[in-house]
């Protein structure tokens, strides 16, 4: 498509500017994308303070999407001109074993693609390279409208989450920590019928964990989280009853905070022969008891991936209602500001972009 697009152009660590440039050109297996939202993650305000695992400066940002396919390659199949997706931010070759098969593995990738090697969502336009339907891009039912369709990015990882470590009816699943991906998870573990508890600082955040479906908050500014999750659902000892005398009795912990406090407390929550999931990613070292490990045999999964097809599916069925999620919403102009109430995480829970009708 010829002409220019409006976008916010990350100028420098901590400053956007909105700015005028050519739409994007893109190749014979890929899709132009006319972005109608963006949402602000975690990795976005992480670059804008830092500029940590960007390409270069200046830069446009910007990977979790909703948008409408106005122009595609002459080798993309099954998506058409029209169709309502929203893409995600790894960069498949398309080209190997891995990526034919639709595996995930590609050993081709080395960096990130859409907004951290390649040209991010905060623009009116945005090309998704070697589209492939429901492998890098999904489409987005009639019901799901494309304000919440942006949330379908990050909402997957704690959907894929509880999918991963197959939580089940009746599961005791305790969150650590309620950001995007905790409460992700809170949603799809309800839906699957457990019984959830969350611990999290921000009173803001255990109170939208609550309207998410958690059945019990709390936070370490009251007290000690250990007491009050041994009070919940009982004190679980450890094998042969070594070890400490005090350990919880969660049949699933998921890890969604990053730091050395809760992953040494996934450990002394779970119950043993229990399972945990380490959703954050950690800025520093943590400090585990071999022996929590040798005592308890917890399972442990990692929470990298995400299933969006799943996240698509839950909310446009509102069993996750993402509507509840979005506590800010401004348009492409008002980016620094909307960064500036982003990067307030104990008041915002997630900040969305408007771009296009
Ligand atoms: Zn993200
Ligand atoms: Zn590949």
């Amino acid at each position: 498509m010829e002409g220019n697009m409006k976008c916010a152009v990350l100028q420098e660590i901590g400053r956007f500017t909105i700015e005028t440039v050519p739409i994007p050109k893109y190749g014979s297996k890929d899709i132009l994308v006319r972005v109608k939202y963006s949402a602000i993650c975690g990795s976005d305000v992480h670059i804008f303070d830092t500029g940590f695992g960007l390409k270069e400066f200046p830069f446009i940002i910007g990977h979790e999407f909703s948008g409408e396919i106005v122009e595609k390659g002459n080798e993309v199949e099954v998506l058409e001109v029209g169709d309502r997706v929203m893409g995600l931010n790894i960069d498949f070759c398309g080209e190997c074993w891995w990526c034919k098969n639709g595996l995930w593995d590609c050993p081709n990738i080395v960096k990130t693609g859409i907004g951290f090697y390649e040209q991010g969502a905060f623009a009116e336009f945005v090309v998704i390279k070697n589209a492939r339907l429901n492998f890098n891009v999904y489409k987005l039912p009639n019901k799901l409208d494309d304000r919440v369709g942006s949330l379908a990015e990050p909402i997957s990882v704690g959907v894929g989450n509880v999918d991963a470590i197959e939580v089940k009816k009746g599961d005791k699943v305790l969150v650590l920590g309620a950001g995007i991906i905790g409460l992700g998870a809170i949603a799809a573990a309800k839906a699957k019928g457990a019984e959830v508890a969350v611990i999290n600082r921000s009173k803001t955040r255990l109170a939208k964990a609550i309207e998410m479906g958690a059945d019990h908050a709390f936070s370490p500014l009251d007290g000690d989280p250990m007491d009050w999750i041994i009070n919940l659902w009982g004190n679980g000892i450890y094998a042969y009853h070594y070890g400490p005398k005090e350990g919880g009795m969660a049949d699933i912990v998921i890890e969604a905070a990053g730091v050395p406090t809760t992953f040494r407390q996934a450990f002394e929550m779970v119950r043993v022969g229990g399972k945990i999931c380490i959703a954050g990613t950690a800025t520093e070292l943590a400090t585990i008891d071999p022996n929590w490990i040798l005592l308890k045999n917890p399972k442990i999964f990692s929470g990298l991936s995400g299933n969006f097809a799943e996240s698509v599916r839950m909310l446009a069925n509102k069993e996750i209602d993402g509507d509840k999620l979005i506590s800010h919403e401004f348009n492409l102009e008002q980016i620094q500001e909307a960064f500036e109430v982003a990067k307030n995480t104990k008041e915002s829970i997630k900040v969305i972009l408007k771009i296009a009708e």
